[in-house]
């Protein structure tokens, strides 16, 4: 199922021009329009489902080719000593559009510390 109000839904169809990293029958993956690190882009699957809290058995599929795909997919876009996948959730984590994403984020050099330590 798909959302047509859903802006990562129109880019699966091609509604919304992105910078295509990676397609398959279940997943995408595109550049982050506003990168905040060398390498920098979103994977989702192509399946509509909000958030992480949503998910459920017709997910598992996509869900784990993205975990499974994020190290190949990073190396070929240039992080080949490591990277971070964050998945954003609800309120608290600050997820800002409500289509499940994981961000893979790396470059040359050690990302910044994952959360700021309260001292
Ligand atoms: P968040 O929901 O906070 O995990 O982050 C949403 C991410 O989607 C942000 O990093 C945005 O820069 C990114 N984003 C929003 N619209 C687009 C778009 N049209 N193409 C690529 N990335 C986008
Ligand atoms: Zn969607």
């Amino acid at each position: 199922m798909q959302d047509p109000n859903c802006i990562f839904c129109k880019i699966v169809r091609g509604e919304i021009p992105s910078r295509k990293v990676y397609e398959d029958a279940d997943i995408f993956a595109f550049h982050d329009i506003h990168p905040i690190a060398p390498v920098h882009f979103l994977m989702i699957p192509k399946e509509h489902v909000a958030s992480l809290e949503q998910t459920g058995d017709v997910h598992v599929t996509a869900l784990g080719k993205i975990m499974v795909l994020a190290g190949r997919l990073a190396a070929e876009q240039g992080a080949d000593e490591g990277f971070r996948l964050i998945v954003n959730t609800g309120r608290v984590g600050r997820q800002e559009v409500m289509h499940v994403h994981a961000h893979i984020l790396g470059g040359k050099e050690p990302l910044g510390p994952m959360l700021p330590r309260a001292r």
